[in-house]
């Protein structure tokens, strides 16, 4: 039962530090809407502008 516990402590500790290091890393930002994605694309999914740019280090 414990072990279980245990491994879902570590699971959720994981999700977090991948999260963070997700938005510090690289962030891609449409230059027609100035929407931020995490991931890149081709493609805007807010407005489907192909200007995606990457702004990684920016706050
Ligand atoms: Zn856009």
């Amino acid at each position: 039962m414990s072990f279980f516990k245990r491994v879902g402590r570590q699971v959720e500790k994981f999700k977090q530090t991948a999260t963070e290091t997700a938005k510090k890393d690289v962030v891609y930002q449409c230059q027609a809407c100035d929407a931020r994605i995490n991931a890149q694309r081709d493609q805007c999914p807010e407005c489907e502008a192909q200007t995606i740019v990457l702004t990684a280090g920016e706050e």
